[in-house]
């Protein structure tokens, strides 16, 4: 195991494996809303017509008549809106995420929930990987079971703990500090949503 310098609570007993496009057509981001701080807003809306080409037709076509954020907020921050029952980037994968990858970071243009998920903060500088039956996890999505896979998430999420390193120990919803420098990361599948809504 590569060394990390992130504390994550139960980085002993979490597992992980996303299996978007091994059987999992991308769970995460049905219904996903994710919340985005203003810097998002700002680059999303800086670079929506290169997104736009990569989108669902239905999605598109709501992007023109109301936009692509929703007037609902999470954690103080407004929430991407839904299109016919996904998130509106949401097109057989994460179009924020393909477009990203593409220029060699996935994250690019990705809210932070969705390029962090499945870590949260814990708000004392420490992580935990969502599971079920911890910490309260209400969400019943397959992948946070552990016993989907014996792979550690510690091991698995790399690219994801990488972002959650360069957030640094204050991190927390609400209040996300900007990443100074925005990690290049290897091109991963598209995938990705945070918290269920
Ligand atoms: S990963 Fe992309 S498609 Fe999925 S919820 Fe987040 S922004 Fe939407």
């Amino acid at each position: 195991m590569s060394k990390i310098s992130l504390t994550v609570v139960n980085a002993e007993t979490a597992t992980f494996d996303c299996s978007f496009g091994r059987g999992c057509e991308g769970l995460c981001c049905k219904n996903g809303r994710p919340s985005v701080t203003a810097a998002e807003v700002s680059t999303i809306k800086q670079n929506i017509a290169m997104f736009l080409p990569h989108m669902r037709p239905e999605a598109v076509k709501m992007v023109k008549k109301v936009g692509w954020l929703g007037a609902r907020k999470k954690v103080g921050l407004p929430m991407l809106r839904v299109s016919g029952g996904w998130c509106i980037f949401f097109n057989a994968g994460c179009v924020l995420h393909k477009v990203g990858a593409a220029e060699g970071d996935f994250s690019k243009y990705k809210p932070i929930q969705c390029s962090l998920f499945p870590l949260e903060p814990n708000g004392d500088g420490t992580w935990y990987v969502r599971q079920w039956n911890y910490n309260g996890e209400g969400w019943d999505i397959f992948c946070l079971n552990p016993k989907n896979t014996p792979l550690k998430a510690v091991e698995t999420l790399a690219p994801e703990i990488a972002v959650a390193e360069e957030l640094g120990p204050k991190f927390d919803w609400g209040k996300a500090p900007q990443r100074k420098n925005i990690v290049k990361k290897p091109a991963t599948t598209p995938r990705k949503k945070p918290t269920p809504t």
